[in-house]
């Protein structure tokens, strides 16, 4: 539905040149207000009368003309926009968007013009430029090397950021590759380390609110973007790939045909923290690129490659894991990394047709290289080039390979988004779905690649293998972290829920797990993927508590609500998500002392029957009890240091 409505009030200033907009949300809690005050283009957000944006500059370098400075506002003309979508895999199965949608019309100082296009929604503002063909239409073409916009916090404004690396570091010179520690709470201008800025998403804290900052409808016909170090002015720059990513090998620029449209810049506002982990601005705004061959199947899988690692890639040992998966009720089970050379194609064949007779479909390890980075795990180069990545998949299509993990991708220059694009298409021709690891994280894909089901993009479960200081000092702080960050935009394939005690297939070497058994089940609904990679292992059947396997057995991968219901990035996280008629909630602490919470459950009545999994006590001894909220809904839980808790309620609703 698209209503006109005149959503924009004009004023302008005592010195004519400079015009000022506002344009509110449809509920008004949101206003934007543009200017072209000092030759520049500003942009500041206020919401429920909050400042979350100050003056923020917008405008593009490009090629053929100064999209940057000296831009002068002609005119704006608005919509109002209101659908309601379905969507699968993502953390809600309908969401509705609406906003205000405007066009602000803009001319340089020699006479070009292009436009900036904002969706104004109560709780999210994104913006765009768009750009006509130029010079009386003879420009068709241009490269973008640069944005100038920003984003301008309050004073007393604290970030929850990762930083981006950099180029051709790391694992094989596999960075930038979105593996990096997050800082916590830390001032406005705490500089980044690497010198790069940070990746999205980034969330702010300002005085009365929180901001998270993000991007959405990157495909081949842009670079994928992060911000920069804040810059002397106190602004976050929008800033483009490295020289250095992809192995120095293609632009950093973009290149677009015109007419173009850029990505768009996504800024997710809340006075408190649930419109941050329950916004859906990164598909509000974008359309599917094509129809899916074959509806992707979500689902649990089990991974030998995490606890019993490369040696496992084996006949035997995979056979095992799809036993695994069998026994679990698991739809997929994930044969990683080498298998080309040490089970080979027929071997993958069988191994593919046993699964099958035990209701179980084979997801298989791609490299994406290539010729930038030094992987040497295969099968390599044969995603990079379209004529072996065809041969490839098209005899996974004919033995029944349900999807490809594609790991290890070259950063995020225009170059491999067209990458990311060719394996998403090719694959859906041949009804595979595909995640990416070791790559960039998700822009809108599970809305624009109708076969795309998760991407990485995060310190992952690996690391929990890789390093004891992860376990110590990490894990719990980022699971904290991802609800209201980096999931908050997109899928986030994390490969978690681990209950071996030690990080190694004997379970009795290799690192230890600081986190109770409680907080790894809350992880399975904390953390959402429509396909989940679990790190459980066979052993789990006999020598983990039954209720955790029995839970992990139920647990779903799609949802079709998700819920704030407490927490604060880096202390603790509780989260709800509903699938069907069940209600899970999922809580984990990172704090060093117990904390008691007064859950407030607006799904649960007295007449709903919940069960709770928890840490008994301390000592982490996982608990499975019949519990009963108050009267008006309230459940209290005990979260203990590096603990969890999984609420399961029926007969449970929001009410309307
Ligand atoms: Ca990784």
């Amino acid at each position: 539905m698209k209503l006109s409505i005149l959503a924009i009030m004009l004023t302008v200033s005592a010195t004519a040149a400079s015009r000022t907009y506002e344009i509110p949300s449809p509920g008004a809690r949101t206003v934007l207000t543009l200017s072209d005050s000092d030759s520049c283009l500003v942009y500041s957000v206020a919401h429920g009368g909050t400042t979350m944006l100050a003056d923020s500059p917008l405008g593009l370098h490009t090629s053929c003309a100064d999209f940057a400075s000296g831009l002068r506002l002609t005119g704006v003309d608005t919509t109002y926009v209101s659908r309601t979508y379905s969507q699968s895999r993502i953390k809600h199965s309908t969401a509705r968007y609406e906003a205000c949608r405007a066009v602000a019309t803009a001319v340089n100082a020699a006479g070009d013009t292009m436009a900036v296009e904002f969706s104004v929604g109560d709780n999210d503002i994104a913006f765009r430029y768009l750009i006509p063909r130029l010079h009386k239409g003879e420009t068709g073409a241009l490269t973008i090397a640069g944005e100038n916009s920003g984003f301008a916090f309050p004073e007393g404004t604290t970030a929850f950021f990762t930083p981006q690396s950099d180029a051709m570091i790391g694992w094989k010179r596999t960075k930038p590759s979105y593996e990096e520690v997050y800082a916590v709470e830390v001032p406005v201008g705490t500089p980044s380390g690497y010198g790069h800025g940070f990746t999205f998403p980034a969330l702010f804290h300002v005085p009365g609110g929180w901001v998270l900052l993000g991007e959405t409808g990157v495909d081949s016909h842009y670079v994928g973007s992060h911000i920069s170090d804040c810059d002397p002015a106190g602004v976050y720059r929008i800033a483009f790939p490295m020289a250095g990513e992809n192995n120095g090998n293609g632009d950093t620029s973009a290149a677009v045909a015109l007419p173009a449209a850029t990505p768009w810049r996504t800024i997710t506002l809340g006075r408190e923290l649930g419109p941050i982990v329950e916004t859906t601005v990164a598909w509000d705004l974008v359309e599917p690129l094509y129809e899916p061959l074959e509806e992707p199947r979500p689902g649990r899988g089990t991974w030998s490659w995490i606890m019993w690692q490369d040696e496992s890639i084996n006949y035997d040992d995979q056979r095992t894991y799809i036993d695994f998966a069998a026994d679990m009720g698991y739809e997929n089970a994930l044969i990683d990394n080498w298998w080309d050379t040490r089970i080979g194609r027929d071997g993958v064949e069988r191994l593919v047709a046993y699964a099958r007779d035990r209701g179980v479909g084979i997801i298989l390890w791609y490299s994406s290289s290539g010729w930038w980075n030094d992987i040497v795990q295969g099968p390599v180069n044969v995603m990079s080039s379209s004529i072996e990545r065809k041969k490839a998949m098209r005899w996974m299509r004919d033995i029944g390979v349900k999807g490809i993990k594609v790991d290890f991708f070259g950063g995020d220059k225009q170059e491999t988004m067209r990458l990311y694009e060719d394996i998403l298409a090719d694959a859906n021709d041949y009804g595979i779905a595909v995640i990416f690891h070791g790559c960039t994280m998700p822009r809108g894909w599970e809305r624009m690649y109708p076969n795309y089901v998760g991407s990485e993009a995060v310190l992952a479960s690996e690391n929990m293998v890789f390093s004891q200081d992860f376990c110590d000092n990490v894990e719990a702080v980022h699971a904290t972290l991802h609800p209201f960050i980096r999931n908050a935009l997109g899928s986030m394939e994390y490969g978690g829920t681990i209950l071996n005690k030690r990080m190694s297939r004997s379970n009795d070497s290799g690192t230890e797990r600081r986190t109770s058994d409680a907080f790894q089940l809350a992880t399975a609904v904390l953390f959402q993927n429509a396909v989940q990679n679990f790190a459980l292992a066979p052993n789990n059947l006999h020598d983990a508590p039954a209720a955790a396997i029995d839970f992990m057995k139920r647990v779903p991968t799609v949802w079709d609500e998700t819920r704030f219901i407490d927490g604060y990035p880096g202390k603790y996280a509780v989260i709800a998500r509903r699938h069907g008629d069940v209600w899970y909630v999922g809580g984990v602490s990172a704090l060093d002392e117990p904390v008691r919470l007064h859950l407030r459950l607006p799904m649960c009545s007295p007449e709903s029957r919940m069960t709770l999994l928890a840490d008994a006590d301390a000592s982490g001894r996982l608990e499975y009890s019949h519990v009963a909220p108050a009267h008006d809904g309230t459940l209290d839980v005990v979260l203990y240091p590096r603990g969890g808790f999984v609420v399961e309620a029926e007969n449970a609703s929001l009410p309307q």
